[in-house]
């Protein structure tokens, strides 16, 4: 029987604001652990939480560029539950009136675009931290990131695959990046995602039962997660038993999910609205202010990229996941860069070099004008596609024009036809046994001459024209 995964995402996005979501506080990530907190966060009794303007602004801004409805009235709500890192027993979040909802955003997953609902996005305050390791058999907590303001992006069980829920969050990553909402440092925990996964038979319509996987924390464990979570639950149907609704949660060193606690339903937190805090009225002048100040997101990029320069859906999707690579491309094209081009040789020489230093594009060497004026000289025949690798390599390294480098370098490619028949004629006289076994039919023999040459002229042939007069002088 064939099995198809059915998942739905639940992302934690740390907002970018510089104080806390109901007080005044510092959200610095790593100081010294309980310096950021006052009576508010640390929830002594008879203090007032205040809305942070700029919180409620972000999550109508990250609302808006995923499609979202923008509710004109929400309000926050209580979750109650006990744990030491939530001092006053409830988190402050949204329950039946969340800010955001009925939205949706686009992946890109084996060149095809795929649509993900996005059920809802509301606000809530953060939990502290307990620290367990290396603290000699006692157990601290930090306060700091009490009440640090999140959004909680939940998404629609659309995805079908651990490829597309990877996806689906690297395109969130992206969107709140381009918003300036959220950094999306992953290390730091400025995204977390938990996964909702179940399978059912290929064909059926009702959901199968689904298992919540928690402490996700990078885009190769949201895959590794999920991968290894459909396995077990199709493992446990096969074998006779049956999926059980709980929380597990994802050990990254190990490689596998643990059962954690059965799953909690909503009633289990017996929310109800928060009596501290005013239910919000958004205005729509407001809302379409925030509209006006969006810029072009990833996703209006791609269509762009794929209609004005023709690029394929796959290189597009990656040109504009960063705002800053998406740039850097564009600009490379305005100085007259052809637009595949200028995608291949991003997406491969200039990201690999990027990746080997893990440096940003900002920080790049190359100035996009640089690759323009390089395939310039491509196209002109002045050098070869190869003989550009080591032009490109040599502009990543000093940083100077293409021209320069060919011309200190004595790169030029060679396109006299006579100079190139005289180092074919000296290829064939050195390779008797070779010449006589390509007569007799073995053609593959073309690409040992051809190499011969190219070696012989330090990569600099025209390889067309090479190709041309080897096959003219062997047959
Ligand atoms: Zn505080």
């Amino acid at each position: 029987m064939k099995w198809e995964a059915v998942i739905g995402l639940e992302v934690h996005a740390q907002m970018l604001t510089h104080t806390k979501i109901f007080c005044g506080c510092a959200t610095t990530f790593g100081n010294e652990p309980n310096t950021q907190t006052c009576q508010i966060c640390i929830g002594m009794p008879g203090v007032l939480p205040v809305l942070n303007k700029k919180a409620l602004e972000f999550a109508i801004r990250t609302g808006l560029a995923m499609n979202c409805t923008i509710s004109g009235y929400s309000r926050f709500a209580r979750k109650n539950y006990f744990y030491p890192d939530l001092p006053k027993g409830y988190q402050i979040s949204q329950y039946e009136h969340p800010i955001c909802e009925h939205g949706h955003i686009e992946i890109v997953v084996d060149h095809e675009v795929k649509r993900i609902g996005i059920t809802r996005i509301h606000m809530e305050e953060d939990a502290g931290k307990n620290i367990h390791e290396g603290t000699g058999g006692y157990s601290f907590v930090d306060l700091n990131r009490t009440g640090v303001p999140l959004m909680e992006i939940v998404s629609e069980p659309d995805m079908r695959s651990p490829e597309e829920a990877a996806e689906y969050m690297r395109k969130l990553r992206s969107i709140v990046r381009y918003l300036g909402v959220c950094d999306g440092n992953l290390e730091q925990g400025s995204l977390r995602c938990d996964a909702n996964v179940s399978v059912r038979p290929k064909g059926q319509k009702e959901y199968g039962t689904r298992a919540e996987v928690k402490n996700i924390n990078s885009f190769r464990y949201v895959e590794r997660a999920i991968e290894y979570e459909i396995k077990r639950q199709i493992k446990a149907i096969e074998g006779g038993g049956k999926v059980v609704q709980e929380t597990r949660l994802w050990d990254a060193d190990t490689g596998i999910t643990e059962s954690m606690r059965s799953k909690e339903e909503a009633h289990d937190y017996r929310y109800f609205p928060d009596p501290d805090l005013v239910p919000i009225m958004v205005d729509q002048t407001w809302i379409d202010e925030i509209k006006a100040s969006l810029p072009e997101l990833p996703d209006a990029k791609r269509h762009r990229f794929v209609s004005d320069f023709g690029l394929p859906a796959h290189d597009a999707d990656l040109l504009s996941s960063e705002r800053a690579t998406a740039k850097w491309f564009e600009e490379a094209v305005k100085a007259g860069g052809q637009p595949k081009a200028v995608s291949n040789w991003m997406m491969g020489e200039l990201m690999k070099l990027l990746n080997e230093e893990n440096k940003a594009i900002d920080a790049c060497p190359i100035q996009p004008k640089q690759l323009a004026e390089m395939l310039h000289l491509i196209d002109k025949g002045t050098i070869s596609g190869k003989i550009a690798k080591t032009v490109f390599d040599e502009m990543y390294r000093t940083g100077k024009d293409a021209e320069a480098i060919v011309q200190e370098k004595g790169l030029v490619q060679i396109s006299d036809s006579s100079e190139i028949e005289k180092v074919v004629d000296e290829i064939i006289a050195k390779s008797p046994k070779e010449v006589e076994r390509f007569r007799a039919g073995d053609e593959k023999l073309l690409g040992f001459f051809v190499g011969q040459a190219m070696k012989a002229t330090r990569g600099k042939a025209n390889p067309q024209m090479l190709n041309e007069l080897m096959k003219k002088k062997l047959v």
